[in-house]
């Protein structure tokens, strides 16, 4: 068997594994008993209903991973690429146009094989547990735009890294890297004016003294903030969020209308003051450079992997090129991803208590957030005891717990 077959088989089932060990672990994690600081949000019904949901959606996803690790494994263990390659090309279109296609069927099927789990996800779990608002029609509306989406803005710029890589020879990884990081950068930009609304509604909040407050705080910290926005979340969920888009003077707070509803004038202030701390620490800017950093050296192995034909022969490909490729290095590049991904988690980890420190401090009242947090996680049926393993590998942001202690810590010192 061909050695890159054997290391691709290997990490998906390495993988496949290390999900399932992680699944059970936070399975077991799961606590019956209400923790104290969550003893005046929660009743013991509320909560037993949060640990039910943690442990359905643990279970379901266990479920879909199997599932999606066999469907590739079979898929790739039946020639599915080459298949889909040698139709494309017999359309007989370039070598840029038939990449699109290739592409856009591989993402398509891809797309099809876990539509029914999205169904379930959406119209069974967070339906059995109170949270979804989605129709039907909005369920479609949305794949239709998405799929619009990815065709008009996915679709250029697969063809640009394709033409880069079959016209700049050796310094073509340079240029895919230039090009995706400005193509991101521009999108940071439209993405609130053009694509959020295709979405979801936006409108300035109609509430005059919370505005009032906010201005009030952004004034004392310095912070230009362009416009105050409430968005509909409740067209789908009834989960709770809040955040900022857009840069520098263009920055908006966008607060999702379910927040609005749920939190009172001070906990919106110290969620503000929180998402403002992020800005204010630059970890926007950090993050951005070191996603620049990683698409480099993405960019840049990849360009080792191009017209490989020990790699294209593992896939049972009858001809090499380019946009095949791309797929494949997706494969061989994933230990790599999930390496930088776990980096990335741990520094936004600790973004996230940096951001809770400067709300604290900048609002003088670390309790308003600690409530916030309180409500935003009851209201969402945050899980309380994740695995810390899982957190290792997944989460983004520490869990709750951790937050409210470290908050209550930070109290405690500054009476002192
Ligand atoms: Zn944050």
């Amino acid at each position: 068997m061909n050695s890159w077959l054997l290391f691709i088989l290997f990490v998906l089932i390495f993988s496949f594994l290390l999900e399932t060990v992680v699944s059970f672990l936070n399975l077991r994690s799961l606590n019956p008993a209400l923790p104290p600081e969550f003893a005046d949000t929660y009743d013991q019904s509320k909560y037993d209903e949060s640990q039910n949901y943690a442990s359905a959606t643990i279970k379901f996803g266990l479920f879909e991973n199997g599932y999606s690790t066999a469907i590739t494994v079979v898929f790739l263990l039946c020639g599915g690429v080459n298949i889909v390659d040698i139709w494309a090309r017999n359309l007989g279109y370039g070598e840029i146009i038939t990449g699109l296609i290739f592409s856009g069927v591989l993402i398509s099927l891809s797309f099809i094989s876990s539509l029914p789990f999205s169904i379930y996800s959406t119209f069974f779990i967070e339906e059995r547990f109170g949270f979804n608002r989605t129709t039907v029609k909005t369920f479609i509306l949305d794949i239709i735009k998405a799929s619009f989406l990815a065709l008009s803005l996915g679709g250029p710029l697969l063809a640009l890294i394709l033409w880069f890589f079959m016209s700049s020879g050796s310094y073509g990884w340079l240029f895919c890297w230039i090009g995706v990081f400005i193509f991101t950068l521009i999108l940071q930009f439209l993405a609130p004016v053009l694509i959020m609304p295709l979405f979801n509604k936006f409108s300035p909040i109609e509430d005059e003294s919370l505005k009032r407050d906010i201005l009030q705080y952004a004034d004392k910290e310095n912070f230009k903030i362009q416009g105050i926005y409430t968005m509909d979340g409740s067209k789908r969920s009834s989960k709770l969020n809040a955040f900022f888009t857009g840069f520098g003077s263009f920055r908006k707070i966008v607060f999702f209308d379910t927040l609005l509803e749920k939190l009172d004038s001070s906990e919106i202030i110290a969620v503000l003051a929180h998402e403002m701390g992020h800005f204010k620490l630059r970890h926007i800017v950090k993050m951005i450079l070191g996603y620049a950093v990683q698409t480099g050296i993405m960019f840049y192995i990849l360009s080792l992997f191009l017209d490989n034909s020990a790699l294209s022969d593992a896939f049972g490909m009858q001809n090499i090129s380019i946009y095949s490729s791309l797929i494949f290095f997706g494969f061989i590049y994933s230990p790599v991803s999930m390496l930088i991904s776990i980096i990335f988690n741990a520094i936004s980890r600790k973004h996230e208590y940096d951001a809770d420190r400067y709300a604290a401090e900048t609002t003088a009242n670390p309790g308003m957030l600690i409530e916030g947090l309180k409500k935003l996680s009851a209201a969402n049926l945050s899980n309380l005891n994740p695995h810390p393993l899982h957190v290792f590998l997944h989460y983004s942001h520490p869990p709750v717990l951790m937050r409210i202690r470290k908050l209550q810590n930070l109290k405690f010192n500054s009476t002192h």
